[in-house]
Protein backbone atom coordinates (compact mmCIF):
# COMPACT_ATOMS: atom_id res chain seq x y z
CA UNK A 1 0.00 0.00 0.00
CA UNK A 2 1.15 3.29 -0.79
CA UNK A 3 2.32 5.69 2.07
CA UNK A 4 0.07 8.39 2.04
CA UNK A 5 0.73 11.80 2.34
CA UNK A 6 -0.73 14.62 4.69
CA UNK A 7 -4.36 14.62 3.18
CA UNK A 8 -4.27 18.80 3.26
CA UNK A 9 -0.98 19.08 1.26
CA UNK A 10 -2.78 17.21 -1.90
CA UNK A 11 -3.94 20.23 -3.68
CA UNK A 12 -0.24 22.05 -3.36
CA UNK A 13 0.93 21.91 -6.97
CA UNK A 14 4.31 20.61 -7.78
CA UNK A 15 7.10 22.78 -8.69
CA UNK A 16 6.83 22.88 -12.32
CA UNK A 17 10.67 23.46 -13.68
CA UNK A 18 10.40 25.27 -16.42
CA UNK A 19 11.92 23.20 -19.58
CA UNK A 20 15.02 25.45 -20.58
CA UNK A 21 16.52 24.80 -24.59
CA UNK A 22 20.06 25.48 -24.16
CA UNK A 23 21.05 29.09 -25.11
CA UNK A 24 17.81 30.22 -24.18
CA UNK A 25 17.74 33.97 -22.81
CA UNK A 26 16.58 33.39 -19.20
CA UNK A 27 14.30 36.32 -18.51
CA UNK A 28 11.88 33.97 -16.18
CA UNK A 29 13.66 34.24 -12.96
CA UNK A 30 14.54 37.56 -11.75
CA UNK A 31 18.13 36.37 -11.71
CA UNK A 32 21.16 38.60 -12.38
CA UNK A 33 22.24 38.55 -15.91
CA UNK A 34 25.54 38.51 -15.36
CA UNK A 35 27.91 35.89 -13.41
CA UNK A 36 29.24 37.44 -9.85
CA UNK A 37 32.68 39.63 -10.18
CA UNK A 38 36.09 37.37 -10.04
CA UNK A 39 36.24 38.66 -6.28
CA UNK A 40 32.73 37.06 -5.07
CA UNK A 41 34.19 33.39 -6.93
CA UNK A 42 37.51 33.61 -5.63
CA UNK A 43 36.04 33.87 -2.05
CA UNK A 44 33.77 31.01 -2.82
CA UNK A 45 36.50 28.84 -3.75
CA UNK A 46 38.86 29.97 -0.77
CA UNK A 47 35.50 29.25 1.34
CA UNK A 48 35.13 25.22 -0.92
CA UNK A 49 39.05 24.62 0.68
CA UNK A 50 37.05 24.58 4.17
CA UNK A 51 34.26 22.37 3.07
CA UNK A 52 34.94 19.23 5.69
CA UNK A 53 34.03 21.82 8.23
CA UNK A 54 30.69 23.20 9.59
CA UNK A 55 29.72 26.58 9.17
CA UNK A 56 29.34 28.77 11.69
CA UNK A 57 25.82 28.41 12.84
CA UNK A 58 24.73 32.07 13.16
CA UNK A 59 26.84 33.43 10.04
CA UNK A 60 28.50 35.40 12.85
CA UNK A 61 31.26 37.31 10.51
CA UNK A 62 27.89 37.90 8.12
CA UNK A 63 25.86 39.25 10.84
CA UNK A 64 28.27 41.51 12.61
CA UNK A 65 29.19 42.81 8.95
CA UNK A 66 25.73 43.76 8.33
CA UNK A 67 24.93 44.98 11.27
CA UNK A 68 27.88 48.00 10.80
CA UNK A 69 26.10 48.43 7.10
CA UNK A 70 22.77 48.70 8.25
CA UNK A 71 23.02 50.48 11.54
CA UNK A 72 21.54 47.83 13.65
CA UNK A 73 22.21 45.59 16.91
CA UNK A 74 23.49 42.35 15.65
CA UNK A 75 20.80 40.50 17.79
CA UNK A 76 18.03 42.01 14.92
CA UNK A 77 19.67 39.83 12.64
CA UNK A 78 19.21 36.18 11.23
CA UNK A 79 20.72 34.78 7.58
CA UNK A 80 19.30 32.22 6.05
CA UNK A 81 19.24 29.92 3.15
CA UNK A 82 17.93 32.83 0.73
CA UNK A 83 15.12 34.67 2.05
CA UNK A 84 12.76 32.41 1.00
CA UNK A 85 13.27 29.63 3.88
CA UNK A 86 13.09 33.28 6.27
CA UNK A 87 9.91 33.75 5.09
CA UNK A 88 8.79 30.15 5.74
CA UNK A 89 10.72 30.50 9.20
CA UNK A 90 8.53 33.08 10.07
CA UNK A 91 5.62 31.38 9.18
CA UNK A 92 6.15 28.02 11.29
CA UNK A 93 7.36 30.44 14.29
CA UNK A 94 4.60 32.42 14.10
CA UNK A 95 1.47 30.49 13.10
CA UNK A 96 -0.19 27.35 14.41
CA UNK A 97 -2.72 25.32 12.17
CA UNK A 98 -5.84 26.73 12.04
CA UNK A 99 -4.09 30.51 12.02
CA UNK A 100 -4.10 32.96 9.03
CA UNK A 101 -1.85 34.92 7.03
CA UNK A 102 -2.83 38.02 4.81
CA UNK A 103 -0.93 38.91 1.63
CA UNK A 104 -1.82 40.78 -1.78
CA UNK A 105 -2.32 38.41 -4.86
CA UNK A 106 -1.07 38.58 -6.98
CA UNK A 107 2.29 38.31 -5.04
CA UNK A 108 5.36 36.37 -4.25
CA UNK A 109 4.23 32.65 -4.73
CA UNK A 110 5.87 31.43 -1.78
CA UNK A 111 3.78 33.12 0.79
CA UNK A 112 0.34 31.27 0.22
CA UNK A 113 2.18 27.78 -0.05
CA UNK A 114 4.26 28.31 3.08
CA UNK A 115 1.02 28.85 4.90
CA UNK A 116 -0.63 25.65 3.72
CA UNK A 117 2.39 23.53 4.03
CA UNK A 118 2.24 24.73 8.29
CA UNK A 119 -1.68 24.07 8.04
CA UNK A 120 -2.45 28.29 7.96
CA UNK A 121 -4.73 29.75 5.70
CA UNK A 122 -3.89 32.22 3.49
CA UNK A 123 -6.09 35.21 2.71
CA UNK A 124 -5.05 36.69 -0.24
CA UNK A 125 -6.40 40.28 -1.35
CA UNK A 126 -6.51 41.30 -4.83
CA UNK A 127 -4.04 44.13 -6.28
CA UNK A 128 -6.04 47.34 -7.11
CA UNK A 129 -6.12 48.40 -10.51
CA UNK A 130 -2.86 49.62 -11.06
CA UNK A 131 -1.90 46.17 -10.08
CA UNK A 132 -0.34 47.82 -6.63
CA UNK A 133 -1.00 46.11 -2.76
CA UNK A 134 -4.65 47.52 -1.81
CA UNK A 135 -3.64 48.33 1.64
CA UNK A 136 -7.24 49.21 2.65
CA UNK A 137 -8.43 46.11 1.86
CA UNK A 138 -5.58 43.93 3.74
CA UNK A 139 -6.46 45.74 6.65
CA UNK A 140 -9.85 45.09 6.73
CA UNK A 141 -8.82 41.08 5.63
CA UNK A 142 -6.96 41.38 9.06
CA UNK A 143 -8.95 39.22 11.18
CA UNK A 144 -8.52 37.46 15.15
CA UNK A 145 -6.43 34.45 13.59
CA UNK A 146 -4.30 36.56 11.57
CA UNK A 147 -0.73 36.63 12.83
CA UNK A 148 1.16 37.53 10.14
CA UNK A 149 0.24 40.01 6.88
CA UNK A 150 3.02 39.99 4.15
CA UNK A 151 3.76 43.56 2.02
CA UNK A 152 6.07 42.62 -0.98
CA UNK A 153 7.78 46.17 -1.91
CA UNK A 154 8.69 46.56 -4.53
CA UNK A 155 5.76 43.68 -5.08
CA UNK A 156 6.93 40.29 -7.39
CA UNK A 157 5.54 40.15 -10.00
CA UNK A 158 4.16 43.41 -10.75
CA UNK A 159 6.85 45.86 -9.79
CA UNK A 160 4.89 48.28 -8.06
CA UNK A 161 5.54 49.94 -4.63
CA UNK A 162 3.91 51.21 -1.16
CA UNK A 163 5.13 54.40 -0.46
CA UNK A 164 5.99 55.85 2.82
CA UNK A 165 2.99 57.62 4.08
CA UNK A 166 0.79 54.86 3.26
CA UNK A 167 3.05 52.13 4.25
CA UNK A 168 3.16 54.15 7.73
CA UNK A 169 -0.88 54.32 7.93
CA UNK A 170 -0.90 50.98 7.45
CA UNK A 171 1.53 50.35 10.03
CA UNK A 172 -0.15 52.14 12.59
CA UNK A 173 -3.30 50.18 12.09
CA UNK A 174 -1.91 46.75 12.03
CA UNK A 175 -2.79 45.26 15.32
CA UNK A 176 0.56 45.67 17.87
CA UNK A 177 0.35 41.83 17.68
CA UNK A 178 0.40 40.75 14.25
CA UNK A 179 3.99 40.47 12.38
CA UNK A 180 4.33 42.68 9.14
CA UNK A 181 6.73 41.26 7.32
CA UNK A 182 7.82 43.98 4.87
CA UNK A 183 9.89 41.77 1.82
CA UNK A 184 12.39 43.86 0.10
CA UNK A 185 14.17 41.45 -2.25
CA UNK A 186 14.52 44.53 -4.88
CA UNK A 187 15.33 47.56 -2.95
CA UNK A 188 18.68 47.97 -4.83
CA UNK A 189 16.43 48.59 -7.88
CA UNK A 190 14.64 51.44 -6.49
CA UNK A 191 14.94 55.10 -8.23
CA UNK A 192 11.40 56.63 -6.24
CA UNK A 193 12.30 58.32 -3.41
CA UNK A 194 8.97 58.10 -1.54
CA UNK A 195 9.64 54.03 -0.99
CA UNK A 196 10.47 53.64 2.69
CA UNK A 197 13.43 51.70 3.49
CA UNK A 198 11.59 49.20 6.04
CA UNK A 199 14.51 49.03 8.81
CA UNK A 200 13.70 52.11 10.35
CA UNK A 201 10.06 51.13 10.03
CA UNK A 202 11.46 47.94 12.18
CA UNK A 203 13.71 49.95 14.79
CA UNK A 204 10.50 52.19 15.81
CA UNK A 205 7.97 48.98 16.34
CA UNK A 206 8.11 45.73 17.85
CA UNK A 207 5.99 44.13 15.17
CA UNK A 208 7.60 44.84 12.13
CA UNK A 209 10.37 42.57 9.97
CA UNK A 210 12.27 42.81 6.87
CA UNK A 211 13.87 40.27 4.04
CA UNK A 212 16.79 41.23 2.07
CA UNK A 213 18.20 38.98 -0.31
CA UNK A 214 21.57 38.42 -2.30
CA UNK A 215 19.71 36.71 -4.93
CA UNK A 216 18.84 39.36 -6.84
CA UNK A 217 20.72 42.72 -6.85
CA UNK A 218 24.00 40.99 -5.93
CA UNK A 219 23.79 37.83 -8.10
CA UNK A 220 24.19 34.93 -6.13
CA UNK A 221 21.02 33.24 -6.70
CA UNK A 222 22.99 30.34 -7.05
CA UNK A 223 24.54 30.20 -3.86
CA UNK A 224 21.12 30.92 -1.79
CA UNK A 225 21.78 33.56 0.93
CA UNK A 226 19.30 35.87 2.35
CA UNK A 227 18.71 38.05 5.73
CA UNK A 228 16.59 39.21 8.32
CA UNK A 229 16.19 42.58 10.00
CA UNK A 230 13.58 42.30 13.25
CA UNK A 231 13.11 42.89 16.96
CA UNK A 232 15.38 40.63 18.59
CA UNK A 233 12.69 38.57 19.86
CA UNK A 234 11.25 38.13 16.51
CA UNK A 235 14.56 37.29 15.10
CA UNK A 236 15.10 34.41 18.65
CA UNK A 237 11.37 32.99 17.22
CA UNK A 238 13.23 32.74 13.52
CA UNK A 239 16.15 31.13 14.05
CA UNK A 240 14.29 28.72 16.35
CA UNK A 241 13.02 27.28 13.45
CA UNK A 242 15.66 27.12 10.70
CA UNK A 243 17.51 24.01 9.94
CA UNK A 244 20.62 23.61 11.26
CA UNK A 245 23.58 24.62 9.09
CA UNK A 246 21.41 25.79 6.35
CA UNK A 247 23.72 28.73 5.25
CA UNK A 248 26.54 26.98 4.06
CA UNK A 249 29.98 28.08 4.06
CA UNK A 250 30.25 28.70 0.60
CA UNK A 251 27.24 30.89 0.97
CA UNK A 252 28.60 33.08 4.12
CA UNK A 253 31.89 33.53 2.32
CA UNK A 254 29.84 35.08 -0.83
CA UNK A 255 27.94 37.86 1.22
CA UNK A 256 30.56 38.73 2.96
CA UNK A 257 32.77 39.44 -0.26
CA UNK A 258 29.33 40.78 -1.83
CA UNK A 259 29.28 43.65 0.52
CA UNK A 260 32.80 44.56 0.66
CA UNK A 261 31.97 44.87 -3.41
CA UNK A 262 29.51 46.75 -2.94
CA UNK A 263 30.22 49.43 -5.22
CA UNK A 264 30.33 46.85 -8.18
CA UNK A 265 27.14 45.55 -7.57
CA UNK A 266 25.54 49.70 -7.48
CA UNK A 267 27.58 49.88 -10.87
CA UNK A 268 24.75 46.62 -12.25
CA UNK A 269 22.07 47.66 -11.04
CA UNK A 270 22.21 51.30 -12.54
CA UNK A 271 22.36 49.15 -15.62
CA UNK A 272 19.88 47.32 -15.16
CA UNK A 273 17.28 50.42 -13.89
CA UNK A 274 18.59 52.24 -17.35
CA UNK A 275 17.36 48.88 -19.47
CA UNK A 276 14.44 48.78 -17.16
CA UNK A 277 13.62 52.54 -18.52
CA UNK A 278 14.41 51.48 -21.90
CA UNK A 279 12.17 48.29 -21.70
CA UNK A 280 9.33 49.98 -20.37
CA UNK A 281 8.97 52.76 -22.88
CA UNK A 282 9.62 50.53 -25.51
CA UNK A 283 6.61 48.26 -25.03
CA UNK A 284 4.48 51.22 -23.69
CA UNK A 285 5.36 52.66 -27.28
CA UNK A 286 4.55 49.44 -29.08
CA UNK A 287 0.75 49.60 -26.77
CA UNK A 288 1.29 47.82 -23.97
CA UNK A 289 0.38 48.42 -20.91
CA UNK A 290 3.16 48.19 -18.71
CA UNK A 291 2.50 49.17 -14.92
CA UNK A 292 5.29 51.45 -13.46
CA UNK A 293 8.22 48.90 -12.18
CA UNK A 294 10.79 49.76 -9.92
CA UNK A 295 12.56 46.26 -9.93
CA UNK A 296 14.40 44.34 -11.87
CA UNK A 297 11.08 43.25 -14.14
CA UNK A 298 8.35 43.89 -16.06
CA UNK A 299 4.61 43.35 -15.63
CA UNK A 300 2.42 42.95 -18.89
CA UNK A 301 -0.81 42.22 -17.85
CA UNK A 302 -2.07 40.21 -21.02
CA UNK A 303 -4.94 38.02 -19.31
CA UNK A 304 -6.19 35.56 -21.62
CA UNK A 305 -2.99 36.17 -23.87
CA UNK A 306 -0.62 35.32 -21.28
CA UNK A 307 0.02 31.84 -22.04
CA UNK A 308 1.01 32.21 -25.88
CA UNK A 309 3.30 35.55 -25.48
CA UNK A 310 4.95 33.22 -23.49
CA UNK A 311 4.79 30.55 -25.64
CA UNK A 312 5.49 33.04 -28.53
CA UNK A 313 8.80 34.18 -26.39
CA UNK A 314 9.76 30.27 -26.22
CA UNK A 315 9.12 29.91 -29.81
CA UNK A 316 12.06 32.46 -30.34
CA UNK A 317 14.21 31.57 -27.62
CA UNK A 318 13.45 33.36 -24.69
CA UNK A 319 11.99 32.37 -21.59
CA UNK A 320 9.51 34.61 -19.52
CA UNK A 321 7.49 34.00 -16.81
CA UNK A 322 3.12 33.43 -17.46
CA UNK A 323 1.39 33.95 -14.48
CA UNK A 324 -1.72 32.06 -15.73
CA UNK A 325 -4.62 34.32 -17.29
CA UNK A 326 -2.89 37.39 -15.32
CA UNK A 327 -0.07 38.47 -17.00
CA UNK A 328 4.00 38.03 -17.85
CA UNK A 329 6.81 39.02 -15.48
CA UNK A 330 9.67 39.82 -18.22
CA UNK A 331 13.21 39.77 -15.83
CA UNK A 332 15.26 42.41 -17.17
CA UNK A 333 18.41 41.08 -18.60
CA UNK A 334 21.73 42.53 -20.87
CA UNK A 335 20.49 45.17 -22.99
CA UNK A 336 21.40 42.44 -26.31
CA UNK A 337 18.93 40.31 -24.36
CA UNK A 338 16.39 42.98 -23.74
CA UNK A 339 16.32 44.08 -27.72
CA UNK A 340 15.87 40.37 -28.98
CA UNK A 341 12.84 40.63 -26.37
CA UNK A 342 11.63 43.53 -27.84
CA UNK A 343 11.83 41.72 -31.35
CA UNK A 344 9.93 39.03 -30.25
CA UNK A 345 7.10 41.02 -28.63
CA UNK A 346 6.86 42.96 -31.77
CA UNK A 347 6.48 39.93 -33.62
CA UNK A 348 3.57 38.52 -31.18
CA UNK A 349 1.78 41.59 -32.06
CA UNK A 350 1.73 40.88 -35.54
CA UNK A 351 1.13 37.43 -35.06
CA UNK A 352 -1.98 38.44 -33.29
CA UNK A 353 -3.28 41.20 -35.09
C1 LIG B 1 13.37 36.26 -5.13
C2 LIG B 1 12.51 36.64 -4.00
C3 LIG B 1 12.80 36.30 -2.67
C4 LIG B 1 13.90 35.48 -2.18
O1 LIG B 1 14.79 34.92 -2.90
P1 LIG B 1 15.93 34.04 -2.24
O2 LIG B 1 16.66 33.60 -3.44
O3 LIG B 1 15.31 32.94 -1.49
O4 LIG B 1 16.70 34.94 -1.34
C5 LIG B 1 11.98 36.75 -1.67
N1 LIG B 1 10.92 37.49 -1.93
C6 LIG B 1 10.60 37.83 -3.18
C7 LIG B 1 9.42 38.66 -3.39
C8 LIG B 1 11.36 37.41 -4.26
O5 LIG B 1 10.99 37.74 -5.49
Amino acid sequence: MAVPIRADLAGIPDYIIPGQPPGAILLNSNEGPLAPPPSLIEAITRAAAESHRYPTWFSDELVSRLADRLGVPEQWITVGCGSVSLCQQLIQAYCAPGDEIVCAWRSFEAYPVFARVAGVTARTVPLDPEHRHDLDAMLAAITPATRVVFVCNPNNPTGTVVRADALRRFLDEVPSDVLVVLDEAYREFLTDPDVPDGIPLALERENVAVLRTFSKAYALAGVRIGYCVAPPPIAAGTAKVGVPFAVSRLAQAAGLAALEHADEVGARCETVIRERERLSAAMREAGHDVPPSQANFLWLPLRERSARFGEHCAESGIMVRVFGKDGVRVTVGLPEENDAFLRAAQSFAHAVS
